[in-house]
């Protein structure tokens, strides 16, 4: 008995040392059944793919206040307003030659009327950039109010590798960064031009993801941008080529610093039926208070993309790995430091927000309305891996950040190496809710287990781009190891114990690839390494 005390004893030493935990052992104990129940929860069919403002979006969101209420925890609502908008017909013309609703173009009309009719001169834009981090400026000061712009995607750098982050997608390459920027031009609407190399995917992928209700939150709708929407370039060409205008001469000139904005000299009338409507939702919050009155955010995305009753055979869209894994990891770590009960520098926030596949408009939400002062960083989860043991981690923006090296040495205690994400031309840092947070200037990640795993598989570059992701496949299994889980838990537990025992304030290190606000909300240029 003795010795076996004295063991322990020895064990507790070393743990202060190393900072091995208690807590990191909870996770090694953690049960396949509970790694299991709130992933198969929120992926039954009964919840329909968990979009907000339906039964199964507001099921999914009482489901998480009871959760955190059932682990002690202050639980609360945080409801806001979104304004959906559907088209039910769509005509873009030019010299009396009609594209097609879906097959040439796609969109949303932002304004509560039924009928509508936007008739501009066009101006291609180039890639809509405007930014003093590489000083490049595609518009000029132009006068651009009434016009229909036509705006490449992606960035400079995918065609000048020494420009921009060359061919690692910026986030002035998203189409959600041209779409906020052509806003403040006074432009009546966008049109974004698809090629498969510039945007990323084909336009399937364009055409399922707008052919149905799109979301907005109220304040991104206090401009004159009325229309939002995109164009097949073999379309446009055509257009193009009825007026002689060479788009392949216009791209040329788009990869230079003294791009201007062109006037193509003909008018686009862009006319169609449209439904709108006004929903609320709601994130779910879950604190447990800290001493220094800052707190870690620890997020994941509630809802995915609902149902299709359009589709043939299953119609339901579980998100079982997008995102209810992810929850899952949020919500287990929720119960270790819950059932722990210790004192923490910094707290912890739990935020289960809503809307993030509608353009991370939950998470965006909740930054609008904190005090940025008293968020020291934030981790968030998307996608957990579900599978067999990894053998390293990576936490996406990582590099921008302090936190890249405090997780490279979280994961190397825990045996564990370290690898950025490898599918850094997807823009997936940009594409989940740690992002609304790097945007307000706090340091923020997407931790996970990484993609090098025991048997040689890349089980998460899999799912991205083996035809799982965002389908009616990402379903539940329950002959999931799960193992992948139990890792991102015990790095994200090691994570918060390190920043809690060093009382390091994880700060902004390197060359940024999106604009920040400061805590002043000044925008902050550079920051060398
Ligand atoms: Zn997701």
């Amino acid at each position: 008995m003795r010795i076996i005390t004295f063991a322990t004893l020895g064990i507790l030493c070393l743990t202060w040392i190393s900072g091995a935990s208690d807590l990191q052992d909870r996770c090694d104990k953690l049960s396949q059944g509970q790694l299991q129940s709130v992933i198969e929860f929120l992926a039954a069919d009964v919840l329909e793919g968990r979009a907000p403002g339906t039964r199964g979006g507001e099921l999914a969101e009482i489901y998480m206040h009871s959760l955190f209420k059932q682990l002690g925890l202050k639980s609360r609502f945080q409801p806001f307003t979104l304004h959906g908008f559907q088209l039910s017909a769509l005509n873009v013309s030019a010299w009396g030659r009609e594209l097609l609703f879906l097959e040439d173009t796609v969109g949303s009309y932002t304004r509560a009327e039924n009928q509508f009719s936007i008739e501009g001169d066009v101006v291609f834009a180039g890639f809509g950039i405007r930014t003093s981090l590489w000083e490049w400026d595609d518009y000029k000061k132009t006068d651009l109010r009434g016009k229909i712009l036509l705006v490449r995607v992606n960035d400079p750098g995918l065609f000048i590798p020494q420009i921009f982050d060359g061919s690692t997608l910026t986030y002035f390459g998203r189409w959600i960064y041209k779409i906020e920027e052509a806003a403040k031009t006074g432009a009546a609407a966008i049109l974004l031009i698809h090629t498969t190399p510039t945007a990323g995917y084909d336009w399937q992928v364009v055409k399922n993801s707008w052919s149905g209700e799109e979301l907005y939150l109220p304040a991104s709708l206090e401009n004159d941008l009325k229309f939002r929407g995109w164009i097949r370039e073999p379309s446009l060409k055509s257009l193009l080529a009825e007026n002689k205008i060479d788009l392949e001469k216009l791209y040329r000139k788009s990869l230079s610093r003294k791009f201007r904005p062109m006037d193509l000299g003909f008018k686009i009338r862009i006319s169609g039926r449209n439904s709108s409507r006004q929903l609320r939702t709601r994130n779910v919050i879950a604190e447990i208070p800290g001493s220094s009155g800052k707190s870690i955010v620890l997020s994941a995305h509630i809802d995915h993309l609902g149902r299709d009753d359009q589709l043939e055979g299953d119609q339901i869209f579980n998100g079982a790995i997008d995102n209810g894994s992810a929850v899952a990891a949020m919500a287990l770590i929720a119960r270790i430091f819950a059932d722990a009960g210790k004192e923490l520098h910094y707290g912890l926030t739990f935020l289960a927000c809503q809307a993030e596949e509608a353009g991370l408009l939950g998470s965006k939400y909740f930054v609008a309305n904190s005090k940025r002062e008293e968020i020291a960083a934030n981790i968030n989860f998307e996608s957990t891996p579900v599978w067999e043991k990894s053998l390293d981690a990576f936490a996406a923006g990582g590099r921008y950040s302090t936190l890249e090296e405090a997780v490279r040495l979280v994961a190397a205690a825990q045996g564990l190496g370290y690898s950025r994400f490898s599918l850094t031309d997807q823009g997936l840092f940009y594409r989940s809710d740690q992002f609304p947070f790097a945007q307000a200037g706090i340091p923020a990640i997407w931790l996970s287990a990484g993609e090098k795993f025991a048997s040689g598989r890349n089980h998460i570059a899999e799912f991205f781009k083996g035809g799982t992701y965002h389908t009616v496949k990402d379903e539940y299994n329950p002959a999931w190891e799960l193992e992948s889980l139990r890792q991102t838990v015990k790095l994200a537990v090691g994570l918060i114990e390190h920043l809690n025992r060093t009382r390091e304030l994880p700060r902004w290190k390197a060359r940024l690839t999106f604009p920040v606000q400061n805590p002043e909300g000044k925008s902050v240029k550079t920051i060398n390494k």
